[in-house]
């Protein structure tokens, strides 16, 4: 028995003849003391619930409730998991609660009125997405009103980089942007590939991200998205270039927003991306 009293994840995975199957991305974690430290980076578990998205054969989701998870709320898409995570929650009996589905169909603020933490070691092909809507559909009206208390989340180390990068940095573009407006984002440490049963081709990191009270600087989440999807879309032009699709007089936006107009958006920060997004939209009010 392993040390929380439930059978080592090795004869768990044996046992359920689970496979690791690509489509869902799947790289599990079998070291505890790993999945443990996971768990601490995410803070006060105790006293809110805990949603972990695809919990596989279960490593994270022991490691939260090891570490004192008040209740984790697991969305596994794959169903071959469920009777080994049943496993887990007969173990700590009305602590764990496993829905079977897609992630990028649910809305975890819909599961829980409680304040929510999400932690999670990310299926690789839908982290970037599950990332962008859960920060988008924290607007509500056009306020910024996030529900989750924090983010603790596995990625692969390149998107990590991307997630925190800042202005003038090479990883930077519109998940930084994003990320940067709404959230403090840390890369907390890095995670050998060699951790995982199969190891992925790339080293991987956990990032933490803790969304902002208010967005650093004002602006309308949807002109933001537009701006920044121009500027990155065509990322090794000039702005004056690369904004003509969404302005039809970019050297002026640029002048009044005090910009170089022959500057790339990997040199503007994310207060100058505001301020561009409220210059557009005052010129079309
Ligand atoms: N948490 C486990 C661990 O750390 O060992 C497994 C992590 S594995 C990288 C990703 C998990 O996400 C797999 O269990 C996979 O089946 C699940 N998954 C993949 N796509 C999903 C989706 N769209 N919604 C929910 N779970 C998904």
């Amino acid at each position: 028995m392993s040390e929380d009293g439930l059978p080592p994840l090795r004869d768990v995975i044996a046992h359920h003849q689970l496979r690791a199957d690509k489509r869902f991305g799947q790289n599990f974690i079998l070291d505890l003391n790993l999945t443990r430290r996971i768990a601490r980076t995410a803070g006060d578990i105790a006293n809110c619930d805990v949603i972990e998205i695809g919990p596989g054969p279960g490593g994270l989701t022991r490691g939260l409730l090891m570490e004192g998870a008040r209740k984790v709320i697991a969305i596994e898409a794959d169903r071959r998991f469920l009777p080994a995570l049943e496993e887990i929650a007969a173990h700590y009996p009305g602590r764990v609660e496993i829905i079977q589905g897609d992630a990028l169909k649910i809305d975890p603020a819909s599961l829980t009125d409680a304040p929510y933490r999400i932690v999670s070691n990310l299926p690789y092909n839908v982290a970037t997405p599950l990332i962008i809507d859960w920060l988008q559909s924290a607007w509500q009206d056009g306020c910024w009103q996030p529900k989750f208390l924090s983010l603790t989340l596995m990625f692969q180390k390149e998107v990590a980089q991307r997630l925190v990068a800042k202005h003038k940095q090479r990883a930077y573009g519109r998940l930084g942007v994003l990320a940067g407006w709404l959230t403090y984002a840390d890369l907390v440490f890095e995670v050998d590939r060699q951790a995982f049963v199969p190891p992925p081709k790339v080293t991987s990191a956990i990032v933490q991200v803790t969304p902002r009270a208010q967005p650093l600087a004002e602006a309308n989440p949807k002109t933001f998205e537009k701006l920044t999807a121009a500027a990155f879309g065509q990322r090794r032009k000039m702005l004056r270039a690369s904004l003509k699709q969404i302005c039809l007089d970019p050297h002026d936006l640029l002048a009044r927003a005090g910009i170089d107009e022959t500057a790339r958006a990997e040199e503007i920060s994310v207060e100058a991306f505001c301020t561009l997004a409220r210059l557009l939209d005052e010129a079309v009010s």
